[in-house]
């Protein structure tokens, strides 16, 4: 009997006593008050300092899902044969789409690491066997970074791992070799309330119940805070990504998800993730043996073009420092227009461009010292709102960042000394 529970919604488990235990836990590990609010700083205008990198905001990730790698196919919803998936990670990079790790995916979503244009990250759900002993030796010959998602009692020796499961000690041997490890709950259940939920007494007796209230919420901590902190300390890592079961989730698993320290959590509902992707439903690809479509749509939907030397990669105005910022409202109709490109790293001379609503393109300087282009409005502007599109090159593409301000009304013709603002 080869088959685990894991892929019948229903056949599940709980043990109580082990849920009381990290509930205790979690009462001191809850992460205080999420946005302590920074104190505003003096607005003291002088150029400030950008630390973060300028991102890419248009780069685009597709995320796959896969389960067990087995070479005859029984349950084609979620096997694949290792010839298939070994296909489809040579395809990724035949078609010049980089994998990238889940981290670097996060990164770049919190403004912290670039990506390329084009990426995929790939993840396992379920913690199978054969994702240690087949996928992984595939993985790294494609030297392609992974994301296993794992529900605690699934691995072998608890309640729900059966011999096809994975071990703790492959989880650690995955992880002493960069595998990023997260997880996927206790005991993979739809966790939203009034589902039928499976409890394993810790003889072993299994009871389908309702769980309402208090004794919801306590199935639910040990679920989705219990699982992580077992993770972390049976592996001593740190789990910051939360795979929803089924991709089964409401507004309150979001909360206590949310509220565990999760940063990201995911669905199976494919799409590309974008720049701006809300982090608390990321939908992954799953691929399986009886969709082969999946895989290729996935594909197309970031597009398949190899070329990209027409690519322009779009920063965001507040990386530049711009000024007037980004929907503030100015006094004046002449205003100093500026942007400090110094994030976007090494500028080609003679690249750098400037273009103001109204006005087209203006003969702006750019001072390859302070990395800053500026422009000093000479005619009057005559709309109410102006949008400023600052583009240059750097390492041969062209990156362009573009951004709006206000003119209050009835502004003065003439160069404020005193300018800006602040919008609400
Ligand atoms: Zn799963």
């Amino acid at each position: 009997m080869m088959f685990r529970f894991a892929i019948v919604p229903l056949l599940l488990a709980l043990n109580f006593s082990m849920c009381k235990k990290h509930e205790t836990v979690s009462q001191n590990s809850q992460p205080s008050s999420t946005s302590s609010p920074t104190p505003a700083a003096p607005v003291a205008a002088a150029s400030p300092k950008i630390t973060k990198p300028v991102v890419d905001q248009t780069a685009q990730t597709i995320i796959f899902c896969y389960h067990r790698l087995v070479d005859k196919i029984h349950y084609p919803g979620t096997e694949i044969t290792p010839a298939a998936f070994e296909g489809q990670m040579k395809e990724l990079k035949d078609r010049g789409i980089t994998v990238i790790s889940m981290q670097d995916l996060l990164a770049w979503k919190r403004g912290e690491k670039n990506i390329p244009p084009r990426c995929a990250v790939i993840t396992f759900d379920d913690g199978w066997k054969s994702q240690y002993e087949v996928a992984w030796p595939i993985m790294k010959k494609f030297e392609y970074p992974f994301t296993m998602f794992i529900y605690t009692e699934g691995v072998r020796g608890g309640s729900l791992g059966g011999g096809e499961a994975i071990t703790w000690e492959q989880l650690a041997d995955m992880r002493d070799n960069g595998v990023d490890i997260e997880a996927h709950t206790a005991t993979h259940q739809d966790l939203r309330e009034g589902h039928n939920i499976m409890l394993i007494a810790s003889g072993g007796k299994r009871t389908k119940t309702k769980l309402n209230g208090p004794q919801y919420e306590q199935w639910m901590q040990n679920e989705v805070v219990g699982s992580k902190q077992l993770l972390e300390q049976r592996l001593g890592i740190k789990v910051n990504c939360f795979a929803v079961p089924f991709g089964s989730y409401n507004e309150h698993v979001k909360e206590i998800a949310r509220g565990a320290g999760y940063e990201a959590m995911f669905t199976v509902y494919g799409q590309p993730i974008t720049f701006t992707s809300p982090l608390d439903s990321i939908g992954r690809y799953a691929i399986e043996a009886n969709k082969p479509k999946v895989f290729e749509d996935a594909l197309k939907m970031i597009g398949t073009s190899t070329g990209g030397a027409a690519a322009v990669a779009e920063v965001g105005a507040k990386d530049l420092a711009t000024q007037p910022a980004d929907g503030e409202t100015v006094r004046t109709a002449l205003p100093l227009i500026k942007a400090n490109l110094s994030g976007i790293g090494q500028i080609e001379p003679g690249s750098v461009q400037m273009r103001v609503s109204g006005l087209g393109v203006v003969p702006a300087s750019y001072d390859p010292k302070t990395g800053t282009v500026s422009y000093q409005v000479t005619q009057k502007l005559r709309e109410k709102s102006c949008s400023v599109f600052v583009s240059a090159k750097s390492a041969g593409k062209k990156v362009e960042a573009h951004w709006t301000f206000g003119i209050e009304e009835g502004a003065a013709a003439r160069p404020a000394a005193t300018t800006a603002t602040p919008k609400r």
